[in-house]
């Protein structure tokens, strides 16, 4: 495809990017996004598996991998997030909310999840990620189409609004089937919550095990109308 030009717009240039790569693999996806952006790009993980800072490691060793550390997580997710910064070659990034848990308590009231999740997430997801993304031109998600209806448009390079930034989603058109693929060949490390009924994973408070036939962010927010923390 085309290089890009200092004239290029971001906005242009992510969404040709989006067209031209539709139908690329993961790594030609990701090699773009390395070559275009170097040391400006990074991955975002939710620390579900490690998939994407996987394929990310194999473009760019080192690569830059963003992990929001709400207060909120499971012990699992922080165990898998401190096993990906020990085997694999990248460079995990913790970013914190600017108030502890209790802090937030004493501010808001407890629980603040049951009661306003949209604030709690944009206190300790939302705004953090915005600061950490601040070094950055253009950030990798692990979006795949086939997670829920409201993804199901995710372009594979996008441009972010809210932030003015690239969004690359080089699994977007990946299936469960083709990460699980992935994870058994490469021996990629997952979340061991993923083996115990869940199917996405979350903060604590806001996930549950999913239920047969439910898809897989069913579990998030259940009960409630919200199916998306502010990130996406
Ligand atoms: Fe708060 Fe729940 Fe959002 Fe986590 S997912 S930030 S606990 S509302």
């Amino acid at each position: 495809m085309t290089a890009p030009t200092e004239t290029d717009d971001p906005r242009a240039l992510a969404e040709r990017a989006g067209r031209e790569l539709e139908d690329a693999t993961a790594l030609e996806i990701l090699t773009w996004a390395t070559d275009t952006f170097g040391a400006r790009f990074c991955v975002t993980s939710s620390m579900e598996d490690a998939v994407v800072a996987h394929l990310a490691s194999r473009v760019r060793p080192g690569v830059d991998v963003v992990f929001l550390d709400t207060g909120y997580h499971f012990p699992e997710t922080l165990g898998t997030r401190d096993a990906v910064d020990a085997v694999m070659d990248v460079n995990v990034i913790t970013l914190s909310p600017t108030r502890t848990v209790p802090e937030q308590d004493a501010e808001h009231g407890p629980k603040l999840h049951d009661r306003d999740p949209d604030l709690c997430c944009a206190l300790r997801k939302v705004r953090p990620l915005e600061a950490g993304l601040a070094g950055y031109d253009a950030w990798a998600t692990g979006l795949r189409r086939d997670e829920s209806p409201t993804r199901a448009g995710t372009p594979v390079v996008g441009w972010d609004a809210k932030r003015r930034k690239v969004k690359v989603s080089p699994i977007a058109r990946w299936t469960q089937d083709d990460v699980d693929a992935y994870v058994t060949e490469h021996g990629v490390l997952t979340n061991p919550l993923l083996t115990d009924g869940y199917a996405s994973v979350g903060c604590e408070p806001c996930t549950r095990r999913v239920l047969a036939g439910e898809d897989a962010r069913a579990g998030r927010w259940a009960g409630r109308n919200k199916t998306e923390c502010g990130l996406h």
